[in-house]
């Protein structure tokens, strides 16, 4: 194989997208009405207006395809819009594979994952509407710390719940989001009702995503100035991470190529559903044949091993009742690196995409899953997040089934973010301490007892 030089496709500052996409103007599946928790009845926009900006709440519930993105957003992005696409040329010659392997590569960012660009949307239109306080949550903290970074520059303050074990595991995520001017709390914590009663049950309790935006939505629906923000799951955020799609649309154009396979990690969805939606189109429009595939950890198997059921999308049952494949809201999963990874949920839009059929999943085992993260390393320098790291391992896989078929396919993959901030867990995995972990199945049948009853 000869290199020649173009394996890092760069497209210039004027090809940042003028539109998000909503793939729900296109989508064959509709999707199920999201419910209020105490009336059971499908909520309205003011429902959510204690929580979430107009414009926001407009956007969740559109379905108009295209959405403009404000001069101002563009602005923030051309720090690290358009990001490169890779033709893993040395992953591929290592495997000896006829497969193309692609790349896009969100952790150029500041806070070096795709986050900020939701983040940096949603400071936007909150200090459009006179917004004074975003609140919200964190697991491993590339959440908390994009968001830190979004609103730093829109001059709005931001206060990040983030989960007590990353927060004692990751204190440099917690440096980060302080050096943007963010105030961290870890919880559960004594500072709410929600995090006060989980602390009376279990006062060492390690925390958890769900339990971490109870605190974050209550303190918001509890204050005027206030108004609360999510970093995945919710339409609106995975509209805004569609800009990666849409960006590689025109590089694999430029490679000459067309995806057969679609990779992405899933934690709540966003980076997949950003890269995938834009294909996912060509697909309903215009017949195009291409696999979609979702990778979760055998830690929190979510598409692989939960129901497809109406759940609470926190542990004290403030939000809104969501139709998602879930391991129940009540869920609190093994401290497994991939924190990015450990949501019980999935996002509406893909878990009825799942359920229809469009989109694959499978779950991969912790040290699998490292075993790919060096291989890559080695192959070809970069340094993956261990929730990449779960979508690098599926393509390893593809690409090896594609050499045994004698095939050319051609793979594309979201690579979410650097690693960083994760050498602890790299550590761990050289050293030989880190296990795998599988999630028991009574552990998820007996969380999913508390799953509400709707119907
Ligand atoms: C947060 C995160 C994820 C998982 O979140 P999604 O909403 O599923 O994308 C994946 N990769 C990285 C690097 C992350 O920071």
């Amino acid at each position: 194989m000869t290199r020649n030089g173009n394996h890092r496709i760069l497209l210039s500052e004027d090809r940042i997208p003028k539109a998000w996409y909503n793939i729900a103007a296109d989508s064959p599946v509709a999707f199920p009405p999201v419910l209020h928790p105490g009336t059971g009845k499908p909520i309205g926009p003011d429902d959510l207006a204690p929580l979430f900006p107009m414009s926001l709440i407009a956007q969740e519930v559109s379905t108009e395809p295209w959405i403009e993105i404000p001069e101002p957003v563009r602005e923030v992005y051309r720090l690290w819009r358009p990001t490169p696409l890779y033709r893993a040329l040395r992953l591929e010659e290592a495997l000896d594979t006829p497969a193309h392997i692609y790349y896009k590569y969100e952790g150029v960012s500041p806070p070096g994952s795709h986050k900020p660009n939701t983040a940096v949307a949603q400071a936007f239109f909150n200090k459009a509407e006179g917004v004074k306080r975003i609140t919200t949550e964190t697991g491993a903290g590339q959440w908390g710390s994009a968001l830190s970074f979004g609103c730093n520059l829109f001059g709005i303050e931001c206060k990040v719940y983030m989960v007590k074990i990353s927060y004692l595991q990751k204190p440099y995520r917690r440096s980060m989001m302080n050096a943007w001017g963010a105030t961290v709390v870890p919880s559960p914590s004594p500072e709410t009702r929600a995090g006060r009663s989980i602390l009376a049950q279990d006062p060492d309790s390690p925390g958890s995503l769900g339990i971490a935006i109870s605190e974050a939505v209550e303190v918001a629906a509890t204050h005027e100035d206030t108004k609360y923000s999510l970093g995945s799951v919710l339409n609106h955020v995975l509209l805004h991470q569609t800009i990666i799609g849409l960006e590689a649309l025109e590089q694999m154009e430029i490679a000459g190529e067309y995806p057969d396979v679609v990779v992405g990690c899933v934690g709540g969805g966003s980076n997949f559903a950003g890269l995938a939606y834009p294909f996912l189109r060509e697909k309903f429009i215009n017949g195009r044949n291409t696999r979609f595939l979702a990778v979760e950890p055998a830690a929190c198997p979510t598409l692989t091993r939960g129901p497809y059921a109406y759940d609470f999308g926190d542990t004290a049952k403030l939000t809104p009742l969501v139709k998602m494949y879930t391991l129940g809201h009540m869920f609190v999963p093994a401290g497994i690196h991939a924190g990015g990874l450990r949501y019980h949920g999935m996002a509406p839009s893909i878990s009825a995409f799942y359920h229809a059929g469009y989109i694959e999943a499978v779950a991969y085992r912790q040290l699998q899953v490292f075993e790919a993260a060096l291989q890559f390393a080695s192959a070809e320098g970069i340094i993956v997040a261990p929730e990449s790291a779960h979508a690098v391992r599926a393509v390893i896989d593809e690409a090896l089934a594609a050499k045994e078929a004698g095939e050319k396919r051609v793979i594309l993959f979201n690579l979410s973010g650097h690693g960083h901030f994760d050498m602890g867990a790299y550590d761990a995995y050289l050293s030989g301490a880190l296990e795998n972990y599988e999630h028991p199945q009574e552990k998820i049948e007996e969380s999913l007892k508390h799953l509400p009853r709707v119907e």
